[in-house]
Protein backbone atom coordinates (compact mmCIF):
# COMPACT_ATOMS: atom_id res chain seq x y z
CA UNK A 1 0.00 0.00 0.00
CA UNK A 2 1.45 3.44 -0.89
CA UNK A 3 1.99 5.89 2.13
CA UNK A 4 4.33 8.73 2.94
CA UNK A 5 6.40 8.63 6.15
CA UNK A 6 5.81 12.37 6.09
CA UNK A 7 2.61 15.00 6.60
CA UNK A 8 1.65 17.27 3.59
CA UNK A 9 2.09 20.75 5.08
CA UNK A 10 2.42 23.51 3.02
CA UNK A 11 2.98 22.30 -0.35
CA UNK A 12 5.27 19.57 0.56
CA UNK A 13 5.34 16.37 1.98
CA UNK A 14 7.70 16.97 5.90
CA UNK A 15 8.75 14.50 8.55
CA UNK A 16 7.08 14.63 11.67
CA UNK A 17 8.35 16.99 14.57
CA UNK A 18 8.18 13.44 17.19
CA UNK A 19 9.05 9.68 15.98
CA UNK A 20 5.44 8.33 17.53
CA UNK A 21 4.09 6.63 14.75
CA UNK A 22 0.52 4.62 14.01
CA UNK A 23 -0.01 1.50 12.23
CA UNK A 24 -2.55 0.96 10.13
CA UNK A 25 -4.33 -2.25 10.05
CA UNK A 26 -6.44 -4.24 7.27
CA UNK A 27 -9.47 -4.97 9.20
CA UNK A 28 -10.17 -8.00 7.10
CA UNK A 29 -7.54 -9.39 8.41
CA UNK A 30 -5.76 -7.79 11.11
CA UNK A 31 -2.54 -7.18 10.08
CA UNK A 32 -0.26 -4.10 9.93
CA UNK A 33 -0.34 -2.58 5.98
CA UNK A 34 1.70 0.04 7.00
CA UNK A 35 2.51 3.17 9.33
CA UNK A 36 2.39 6.69 9.40
CA UNK A 37 3.54 9.94 11.57
CA UNK A 38 1.84 10.46 14.71
CA UNK A 39 0.98 14.53 14.09
CA UNK A 40 1.87 16.30 17.51
CA UNK A 41 0.88 19.75 18.48
CA UNK A 42 4.16 21.09 17.29
CA UNK A 43 3.48 19.43 13.91
CA UNK A 44 -0.50 21.12 13.77
CA UNK A 45 1.09 24.70 14.96
CA UNK A 46 3.10 24.20 11.94
CA UNK A 47 0.13 23.28 9.39
CA UNK A 48 -2.55 26.19 10.69
CA UNK A 49 0.73 28.64 10.52
CA UNK A 50 0.93 27.44 6.93
CA UNK A 51 -2.67 27.79 6.22
CA UNK A 52 -2.96 31.52 7.85
CA UNK A 53 -0.19 32.55 5.36
CA UNK A 54 -1.84 30.82 2.38
CA UNK A 55 -5.36 32.61 3.84
CA UNK A 56 -5.10 36.25 1.55
CA UNK A 57 -4.22 34.99 -1.30
CA UNK A 58 -6.41 32.26 -1.39
CA UNK A 59 -9.50 34.55 -0.54
CA UNK A 60 -8.81 37.06 -2.97
CA UNK A 61 -8.22 34.56 -5.81
CA UNK A 62 -11.38 34.74 -7.98
CA UNK A 63 -14.20 31.97 -7.70
CA UNK A 64 -13.73 31.25 -11.25
CA UNK A 65 -9.94 30.16 -10.70
CA UNK A 66 -11.00 28.31 -7.03
CA UNK A 67 -13.43 26.64 -9.25
CA UNK A 68 -11.04 25.63 -12.06
CA UNK A 69 -8.77 24.30 -8.80
CA UNK A 70 -11.78 22.07 -7.58
CA UNK A 71 -12.54 20.81 -11.13
CA UNK A 72 -9.07 20.03 -11.51
CA UNK A 73 -9.17 18.15 -8.06
CA UNK A 74 -12.49 16.62 -9.06
CA UNK A 75 -10.04 15.09 -11.97
CA UNK A 76 -7.56 13.91 -10.03
CA UNK A 77 -10.03 11.80 -7.81
CA UNK A 78 -11.43 10.58 -10.60
CA UNK A 79 -8.10 9.10 -12.44
CA UNK A 80 -6.98 7.90 -9.77
CA UNK A 81 -10.67 6.35 -8.67
CA UNK A 82 -8.88 2.91 -8.62
CA UNK A 83 -6.40 2.92 -6.06
CA UNK A 84 -8.73 5.50 -3.83
CA UNK A 85 -11.14 2.46 -3.81
CA UNK A 86 -8.16 -0.63 -3.20
CA UNK A 87 -6.76 2.44 -0.41
CA UNK A 88 -10.37 2.36 1.23
CA UNK A 89 -10.86 -1.45 0.81
CA UNK A 90 -7.06 -1.86 2.32
CA UNK A 91 -7.77 0.21 5.62
CA UNK A 92 -11.74 0.38 6.08
CA UNK A 93 -12.68 -3.05 4.49
CA UNK A 94 -15.33 -2.54 2.61
CA UNK A 95 -16.17 -4.13 -0.35
CA UNK A 96 -14.16 -3.30 -3.71
CA UNK A 97 -17.88 -2.56 -5.10
CA UNK A 98 -18.90 -0.65 -2.36
CA UNK A 99 -15.46 1.31 -2.24
CA UNK A 100 -15.61 2.10 -5.71
CA UNK A 101 -19.34 3.03 -5.95
CA UNK A 102 -19.96 5.15 -2.85
CA UNK A 103 -16.51 5.65 -0.99
CA UNK A 104 -14.94 6.96 -3.73
CA UNK A 105 -17.66 7.85 -6.45
CA UNK A 106 -19.60 10.07 -4.23
CA UNK A 107 -16.59 11.97 -3.50
CA UNK A 108 -16.25 12.38 -6.70
CA UNK A 109 -19.51 14.04 -7.40
CA UNK A 110 -19.33 16.36 -4.38
CA UNK A 111 -16.01 17.63 -5.27
CA UNK A 112 -17.37 18.52 -8.98
CA UNK A 113 -20.73 19.89 -7.10
CA UNK A 114 -18.37 22.30 -5.38
CA UNK A 115 -16.60 23.02 -8.20
CA UNK A 116 -19.73 24.22 -10.07
CA UNK A 117 -20.98 25.94 -6.73
CA UNK A 118 -17.56 28.09 -6.34
CA UNK A 119 -18.46 29.43 -10.46
CA UNK A 120 -21.66 29.97 -9.39
CA UNK A 121 -22.17 31.36 -5.87
CA UNK A 122 -23.30 34.71 -5.43
CA UNK A 123 -20.39 35.86 -3.09
CA UNK A 124 -21.83 39.67 -3.35
CA UNK A 125 -25.78 40.33 -3.19
CA UNK A 126 -27.12 43.72 -3.29
CA UNK A 127 -30.14 43.85 -0.43
CA UNK A 128 -31.83 47.67 -0.58
CA UNK A 129 -29.44 50.07 -0.49
CA UNK A 130 -26.53 47.17 0.90
CA UNK A 131 -23.71 45.37 -0.97
CA UNK A 132 -23.28 42.07 1.15
CA UNK A 133 -20.07 40.33 1.26
CA UNK A 134 -20.23 36.65 1.72
CA UNK A 135 -16.54 36.03 2.94
CA UNK A 136 -14.56 33.24 3.78
CA UNK A 137 -14.35 32.57 7.43
CA UNK A 138 -10.80 31.89 7.12
CA UNK A 139 -8.74 28.89 8.52
CA UNK A 140 -10.48 25.67 9.10
CA UNK A 141 -9.43 22.72 10.96
CA UNK A 142 -11.17 19.64 9.78
CA UNK A 143 -11.40 16.32 11.69
CA UNK A 144 -13.41 13.46 10.17
CA UNK A 145 -14.02 10.12 11.03
CA UNK A 146 -13.25 6.53 9.47
CA UNK A 147 -16.63 5.21 8.27
CA UNK A 148 -16.43 7.03 4.95
CA UNK A 149 -13.01 8.09 4.70
CA UNK A 150 -12.50 9.80 1.56
CA UNK A 151 -16.48 11.74 1.65
CA UNK A 152 -15.78 13.02 4.93
CA UNK A 153 -12.58 14.99 3.88
CA UNK A 154 -14.08 15.77 0.28
CA UNK A 155 -17.58 16.74 2.15
CA UNK A 156 -15.25 20.15 4.17
CA UNK A 157 -12.24 20.52 2.13
CA UNK A 158 -14.29 21.24 -1.26
CA UNK A 159 -16.91 23.73 0.11
CA UNK A 160 -14.50 25.21 2.35
CA UNK A 161 -12.18 25.98 -0.94
CA UNK A 162 -14.64 27.05 -2.34
CA UNK A 163 -15.38 29.71 -0.07
CA UNK A 164 -11.77 31.06 -0.07
CA UNK A 165 -10.82 29.44 3.22
CA UNK A 166 -7.16 27.35 3.78
CA UNK A 167 -7.84 24.20 5.67
CA UNK A 168 -5.75 21.71 8.11
CA UNK A 169 -7.18 18.10 7.88
CA UNK A 170 -6.85 15.49 11.00
CA UNK A 171 -8.22 12.23 9.35
CA UNK A 172 -9.19 9.63 11.15
CA UNK A 173 -6.21 7.24 12.74
CA UNK A 174 -7.55 3.91 11.21
CA UNK A 175 -7.65 5.55 7.61
CA UNK A 176 -5.33 8.20 6.87
CA UNK A 177 -3.58 6.48 3.57
CA UNK A 178 -6.65 7.34 1.65
CA UNK A 179 -6.07 10.64 3.17
CA UNK A 180 -2.39 11.03 2.21
CA UNK A 181 -3.61 10.03 -1.57
CA UNK A 182 -6.06 12.58 -1.22
CA UNK A 183 -3.13 15.50 -0.46
CA UNK A 184 -1.23 13.96 -3.41
CA UNK A 185 -4.58 14.99 -5.58
CA UNK A 186 -4.66 18.59 -4.11
CA UNK A 187 -1.00 18.78 -5.00
CA UNK A 188 -1.41 17.74 -8.63
CA UNK A 189 -4.43 20.10 -8.67
CA UNK A 190 -2.34 22.94 -8.60
CA UNK A 191 -4.10 24.33 -5.43
CA UNK A 192 -1.22 26.17 -4.14
CA UNK A 193 1.13 25.23 -0.98
CA UNK A 194 -0.45 26.31 2.37
CA UNK A 195 -3.98 26.18 0.86
CA UNK A 196 -4.75 22.51 2.23
CA UNK A 197 -2.58 21.01 5.00
CA UNK A 198 -2.39 17.36 6.14
CA UNK A 199 -1.33 16.74 9.86
CA UNK A 200 -2.03 12.31 10.77
CA UNK A 201 -2.27 11.69 14.24
CA UNK A 202 -4.19 10.76 17.41
CA UNK A 203 -7.16 12.31 18.15
CA UNK A 204 -6.73 13.40 21.95
CA UNK A 205 -3.69 14.80 20.54
CA UNK A 206 -3.42 16.25 17.08
CA UNK A 207 -7.12 16.80 16.81
CA UNK A 208 -7.37 18.87 19.90
CA UNK A 209 -4.43 20.66 19.44
CA UNK A 210 -5.95 22.13 16.26
CA UNK A 211 -9.66 22.51 17.94
CA UNK A 212 -7.86 24.19 20.40
CA UNK A 213 -5.43 26.40 18.10
CA UNK A 214 -6.22 29.99 18.21
CA UNK A 215 -4.94 30.23 14.06
CA UNK A 216 -8.25 27.89 13.34
CA UNK A 217 -11.03 30.23 13.02
CA UNK A 218 -13.73 27.63 12.33
CA UNK A 219 -13.79 23.97 13.34
CA UNK A 220 -15.59 21.38 11.58
CA UNK A 221 -15.64 18.23 13.09
CA UNK A 222 -17.24 14.60 11.93
CA UNK A 223 -17.63 12.15 14.58
CA UNK A 224 -18.89 10.76 17.51
CA UNK A 225 -21.41 12.68 19.72
CA UNK A 226 -19.26 12.45 22.64
CA UNK A 227 -16.20 14.16 21.43
CA UNK A 228 -18.48 16.41 19.71
CA UNK A 229 -19.43 17.97 22.87
CA UNK A 230 -15.49 18.36 23.87
CA UNK A 231 -15.31 19.97 20.46
CA UNK A 232 -18.47 22.27 21.07
CA UNK A 233 -16.63 23.38 24.22
CA UNK A 234 -13.42 24.21 23.48
CA UNK A 235 -14.68 26.19 20.32
CA UNK A 236 -17.73 28.18 22.49
CA UNK A 237 -14.86 28.85 24.61
CA UNK A 238 -12.43 30.40 22.56
CA UNK A 239 -16.04 32.18 20.40
CA UNK A 240 -14.79 30.25 17.07
CA UNK A 241 -17.39 28.74 14.84
CA UNK A 242 -18.23 25.19 14.79
CA UNK A 243 -19.78 22.45 12.54
CA UNK A 244 -20.65 19.19 13.98
CA UNK A 245 -21.62 16.16 12.35
CA UNK A 246 -22.10 13.77 14.91
CA UNK A 247 -24.30 10.26 15.74
CA UNK A 248 -27.59 9.21 15.08
CA UNK A 249 -30.56 6.29 15.89
CA UNK A 250 -32.63 7.06 12.70
CA UNK A 251 -36.05 5.23 12.37
CA UNK A 252 -37.21 3.93 9.64
CA UNK A 253 -41.07 4.14 10.02
CA UNK A 254 -43.10 1.95 7.61
CA UNK A 255 -46.31 3.12 7.61
CA UNK A 256 -49.98 1.01 7.00
CA UNK A 257 -50.33 1.55 3.66
CA UNK A 258 -46.82 1.22 2.46
CA UNK A 259 -45.25 -1.56 0.50
CA UNK A 260 -43.65 -3.76 3.09
CA UNK A 261 -41.44 -5.69 1.27
CA UNK A 262 -40.16 -2.99 -0.88
CA UNK A 263 -39.71 -0.92 2.87
CA UNK A 264 -38.12 -3.79 4.66
CA UNK A 265 -35.91 -5.00 1.84
CA UNK A 266 -34.60 -1.46 0.76
CA UNK A 267 -34.53 -0.81 5.47
CA UNK A 268 -32.23 -4.00 5.55
CA UNK A 269 -29.84 -2.81 2.85
CA UNK A 270 -29.49 0.41 4.33
CA UNK A 271 -28.75 -0.61 7.74
CA UNK A 272 -26.00 -3.35 6.12
CA UNK A 273 -24.31 -1.07 3.84
CA UNK A 274 -20.89 -0.12 4.87
CA UNK A 275 -21.13 -2.81 7.74
CA UNK A 276 -23.78 -0.36 9.46
CA UNK A 277 -21.23 2.16 10.06
CA UNK A 278 -23.22 4.99 8.38
CA UNK A 279 -24.08 7.61 10.81
CA UNK A 280 -27.33 8.04 9.20
CA UNK A 281 -28.38 4.32 9.02
CA UNK A 282 -32.23 3.32 9.70
CA UNK A 283 -31.35 1.38 12.88
CA UNK A 284 -34.55 1.34 13.84
CA UNK A 285 -37.16 -0.30 11.96
CA UNK A 286 -40.66 0.88 12.96
CA UNK A 287 -43.76 -1.26 11.78
CA UNK A 288 -47.89 -1.23 12.51
CA UNK A 289 -48.38 -4.00 14.97
CA UNK A 290 -50.46 -5.69 12.42
CA UNK A 291 -48.03 -6.35 9.99
CA UNK A 292 -45.36 -6.58 12.35
CA UNK A 293 -45.09 -10.41 12.21
CA UNK A 294 -44.64 -10.07 8.90
CA UNK A 295 -41.91 -7.80 8.71
CA UNK A 296 -39.61 -9.36 11.18
CA UNK A 297 -39.78 -12.52 8.69
CA UNK A 298 -39.02 -10.45 6.04
CA UNK A 299 -36.24 -8.55 7.70
CA UNK A 300 -34.52 -11.71 8.96
CA UNK A 301 -34.35 -13.60 5.79
CA UNK A 302 -33.15 -10.51 3.98
CA UNK A 303 -30.26 -10.24 6.68
CA UNK A 304 -29.46 -13.67 6.50
CA UNK A 305 -27.79 -13.14 2.61
CA UNK A 306 -25.43 -10.54 3.81
CA UNK A 307 -22.54 -13.21 4.08
CA UNK A 308 -19.50 -11.86 5.65
CA UNK A 309 -16.38 -11.85 3.75
CA UNK A 310 -18.56 -11.53 0.44
CA UNK A 311 -21.36 -8.84 0.78
CA UNK A 312 -20.36 -7.63 3.83
CA UNK A 313 -16.82 -6.41 5.21
CA UNK A 314 -15.52 -6.74 8.94
CA UNK A 315 -15.90 -3.62 11.08
CA UNK A 316 -12.92 -0.95 11.36
CA UNK A 317 -11.29 -2.28 14.06
CA UNK A 318 -11.45 -4.65 17.14
CA UNK A 319 -12.53 -2.17 19.54
CA UNK A 320 -15.63 -1.34 17.18
CA UNK A 321 -16.32 -5.20 16.88
CA UNK A 322 -16.44 -5.86 20.62
CA UNK A 323 -18.30 -2.31 21.07
CA UNK A 324 -21.33 -4.05 18.66
CA UNK A 325 -21.16 -7.30 20.41
CA UNK A 326 -21.28 -5.88 23.37
CA UNK A 327 -24.39 -4.42 22.39
CA UNK A 328 -26.25 -7.40 20.57
CA UNK A 329 -25.17 -9.12 24.06
CA UNK A 330 -27.11 -6.67 26.00
CA UNK A 331 -30.17 -6.67 23.45
CA UNK A 332 -30.59 -10.00 24.68
CA UNK A 333 -30.23 -9.46 28.48
CA UNK A 334 -32.61 -6.64 27.97
CA UNK A 335 -35.15 -9.09 26.21
CA UNK A 336 -35.19 -8.45 22.96
CA UNK A 337 -35.14 -11.51 20.28
CA UNK A 338 -32.34 -12.47 17.94
CA UNK A 339 -33.99 -13.48 14.29
CA UNK A 340 -30.99 -13.22 12.36
CA UNK A 341 -27.36 -12.83 13.41
CA UNK A 342 -25.91 -12.87 16.70
CA UNK A 343 -22.87 -12.27 19.05
CA UNK A 344 -20.94 -15.53 17.53
CA UNK A 345 -18.15 -14.39 15.24
CA UNK A 346 -18.84 -15.32 11.92
CA UNK A 347 -15.29 -15.45 10.61
CA UNK A 348 -11.86 -16.72 12.71
CA UNK A 349 -9.81 -14.06 11.03
CA UNK A 350 -10.80 -10.27 11.07
CA UNK A 351 -12.82 -7.76 12.29
CA UNK A 352 -16.68 -9.33 11.37
CA UNK A 353 -19.68 -9.19 12.93
CA UNK A 354 -22.73 -11.15 11.80
CA UNK A 355 -25.63 -9.30 10.61
CA UNK A 356 -28.25 -9.32 13.30
CA UNK A 357 -31.76 -8.35 13.10
CA UNK A 358 -33.33 -8.10 16.51
CA UNK A 359 -37.54 -8.24 16.75
CA UNK A 360 -39.32 -7.82 20.30
CA UNK A 361 -37.73 -4.49 21.07
CA UNK A 362 -38.92 -1.87 23.05
CA UNK A 363 -38.20 2.07 22.57
CA UNK A 364 -36.46 2.22 26.00
CA UNK A 365 -33.72 -0.03 25.23
CA UNK A 366 -30.41 0.28 24.89
CA UNK A 367 -30.19 -0.56 21.23
CA UNK A 368 -33.05 1.10 20.61
CA UNK A 369 -31.48 4.40 22.24
CA UNK A 370 -27.79 4.40 21.58
CA UNK A 371 -26.36 4.06 18.27
CA UNK A 372 -24.16 1.01 17.42
CA UNK A 373 -22.07 1.73 14.72
CA UNK A 374 -22.37 -2.07 13.21
CA UNK A 375 -24.76 -4.45 11.17
CA UNK A 376 -27.59 -4.89 13.57
CA UNK A 377 -31.55 -3.71 13.17
CA UNK A 378 -34.32 -3.29 15.56
CA UNK A 379 -37.56 -4.14 14.87
CA UNK A 380 -40.47 -2.14 17.01
CA UNK A 381 -44.09 -2.34 16.81
CA UNK A 382 -46.25 1.13 17.01
CA UNK A 383 -49.98 1.17 17.27
CA UNK A 384 -51.18 4.08 15.60
CA UNK A 385 -49.22 7.43 13.59
CA UNK A 386 -48.99 9.24 17.24
CA UNK A 387 -47.25 6.42 18.76
CA UNK A 388 -44.96 6.03 16.15
CA UNK A 389 -44.18 9.65 15.79
CA UNK A 390 -43.05 9.69 19.33
CA UNK A 391 -40.97 6.21 19.13
CA UNK A 392 -39.26 7.82 16.17
CA UNK A 393 -38.64 11.19 17.90
CA UNK A 394 -37.80 9.76 21.16
CA UNK A 395 -33.99 9.63 21.36
CA UNK A 396 -31.57 12.24 21.61
CA UNK A 397 -30.68 12.09 17.97
CA UNK A 398 -31.81 13.42 15.21
CA UNK A 399 -29.70 12.49 11.93
CA UNK A 400 -32.34 11.20 9.59
CA UNK A 401 -35.08 8.82 9.10
CA UNK A 402 -37.17 7.22 5.78
CA UNK A 403 -41.02 7.07 5.69
CA UNK A 404 -43.26 4.75 3.65
CA UNK A 405 -46.57 5.04 2.61
CA UNK A 406 -49.16 3.98 0.29
CA UNK A 407 -48.74 7.53 -1.03
CA UNK A 408 -46.22 10.87 -0.81
CA UNK A 409 -48.62 12.83 0.40
CA UNK A 410 -49.20 10.91 3.71
CA UNK A 411 -45.43 10.06 3.83
CA UNK A 412 -44.42 14.01 3.43
CA UNK A 413 -47.37 14.45 6.39
CA UNK A 414 -45.90 11.83 8.65
CA UNK A 415 -42.09 13.23 7.99
CA UNK A 416 -43.04 16.69 8.74
CA UNK A 417 -43.29 15.49 12.18
CA UNK A 418 -40.27 14.03 12.70
CA UNK A 419 -37.39 15.66 14.15
CA UNK A 420 -34.35 14.53 11.65
CA UNK A 421 -32.12 16.68 9.43
CA UNK A 422 -32.70 14.31 6.52
CA UNK A 423 -36.11 12.28 5.69
CA UNK A 424 -35.86 9.73 2.94
CA UNK A 425 -39.60 9.11 1.27
CA UNK A 426 -40.38 6.01 0.25
CA UNK A 427 -37.37 5.23 -0.92
CA UNK A 428 -36.26 7.95 -2.85
CA UNK A 429 -32.04 7.57 -2.21
CA UNK A 430 -29.32 9.92 -0.93
CA UNK A 431 -28.69 12.98 -3.11
CA UNK A 432 -25.12 13.81 -2.31
CA UNK A 433 -26.38 17.74 -3.30
CA UNK A 434 -29.20 17.60 -0.73
CA UNK A 435 -27.71 19.34 2.81
CA UNK A 436 -27.35 17.04 5.66
CA UNK A 437 -26.60 17.27 9.59
CA UNK A 438 -28.77 16.59 12.32
CA UNK A 439 -31.45 17.97 14.50
CA UNK A 440 -31.08 17.47 18.61
CA UNK A 441 -27.58 15.82 19.80
CA UNK A 442 -27.00 14.94 15.94
CA UNK A 443 -25.27 18.06 15.00
CA UNK A 444 -24.76 21.64 14.44
CA UNK A 445 -24.48 22.79 10.77
CA UNK A 446 -25.24 21.27 7.32
CA UNK A 447 -22.90 19.77 4.73
CA UNK A 448 -23.67 19.34 0.50
CA UNK A 449 -24.79 21.60 -1.93
CA UNK A 450 -25.38 25.32 -0.86
CA UNK A 451 -26.01 25.05 3.07
CA UNK A 452 -22.72 22.96 2.96
CA UNK A 453 -21.00 26.03 1.54
CA UNK A 454 -22.28 28.71 3.70
CA UNK A 455 -20.77 27.11 6.52
CA UNK A 456 -17.48 28.47 5.36
CA UNK A 457 -18.78 31.55 4.73
CA UNK A 458 -19.27 35.19 6.85
CA UNK A 459 -21.45 38.22 5.79
CA UNK A 460 -20.50 41.60 5.94
CA UNK A 461 -22.55 44.26 4.57
CA UNK A 462 -21.89 47.55 3.16
CA UNK A 463 -24.16 50.48 2.99
CA UNK A 464 -24.27 52.72 0.44
P1 LIG B 1 -14.55 9.75 17.04
O1 LIG B 1 -15.37 10.84 17.55
O2 LIG B 1 -13.84 8.89 18.00
O3 LIG B 1 -13.43 10.28 16.03
C1 LIG B 1 -13.70 11.17 14.97
C2 LIG B 1 -12.48 12.02 14.72
O4 LIG B 1 -12.21 12.80 15.88
C3 LIG B 1 -11.18 11.21 14.47
O5 LIG B 1 -10.38 11.90 13.53
C4 LIG B 1 -10.51 11.23 15.82
O6 LIG B 1 -9.12 11.10 15.74
C5 LIG B 1 -10.89 12.60 16.33
N1 LIG B 1 -10.87 12.75 17.78
C6 LIG B 1 -11.05 11.81 18.74
N2 LIG B 1 -10.93 12.35 19.96
C7 LIG B 1 -10.67 13.67 19.79
C8 LIG B 1 -10.45 14.77 20.66
N3 LIG B 1 -10.47 14.62 21.99
N4 LIG B 1 -10.23 15.99 20.13
C9 LIG B 1 -10.22 16.17 18.81
N5 LIG B 1 -10.40 15.17 17.91
C10 LIG B 1 -10.62 13.94 18.40
O7 LIG B 1 -15.54 8.95 16.13
P2 LIG B 1 -15.21 7.69 15.21
O8 LIG B 1 -15.18 6.52 16.11
O9 LIG B 1 -14.03 7.95 14.36
O10 LIG B 1 -16.49 7.68 14.24
C11 LIG B 1 -17.68 7.07 14.61
C12 LIG B 1 -18.70 8.07 15.06
O11 LIG B 1 -18.80 9.16 14.15
C13 LIG B 1 -20.08 7.52 15.13
O12 LIG B 1 -20.69 7.91 16.32
C14 LIG B 1 -20.82 8.13 13.96
O13 LIG B 1 -22.18 8.27 14.04
C15 LIG B 1 -20.16 9.43 13.82
N6 LIG B 1 -20.26 9.89 12.45
C16 LIG B 1 -21.12 10.91 12.14
C17 LIG B 1 -21.25 11.34 10.85
C18 LIG B 1 -22.17 12.45 10.46
O14 LIG B 1 -22.07 12.96 9.37
N7 LIG B 1 -23.09 12.85 11.30
C19 LIG B 1 -20.50 10.74 9.85
C20 LIG B 1 -19.65 9.71 10.20
C21 LIG B 1 -19.54 9.30 11.50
Amino acid sequence: MKQHDAMYIDGSWRPAEGSGAIDVVNPADGRVIATVPAGSAQDVDAAVRAARAALPGWAATAPAERAARLTALRDQLAARGEELAETVTAELGSPPAFSTKVQVGMPVVVCGSYAELAASYPFEERVGNSTVLHEPVGVVGAITPWNYPLHQIVAKVAPALAAGCTVVLKPAENTPLVAQLFAECVDAAGIPAGVFNLVTGLGPVAGQALAEHPGVDLVSFTGSTAVGKKIGAIAGAAVKRVALELGGKSANVILPGADLAKAVAVGVANVMANSGQTCSAWTRMLVHTDRYAEAVELAATAAAKYVPGERIGPLVSARQRDRVRGYIEQGVAEGAKIVAGGPQPPLEAGYYVTPTVFAEVTPEMTIAQEEIFGPVLSLLRYEDEEDAARIANGTVYGLAGAVWAGDEETAVAFARRLDAGQVDINGGGFNPLAPFGGYKQSGVGRELGRHGLTEYLQTKSLQF
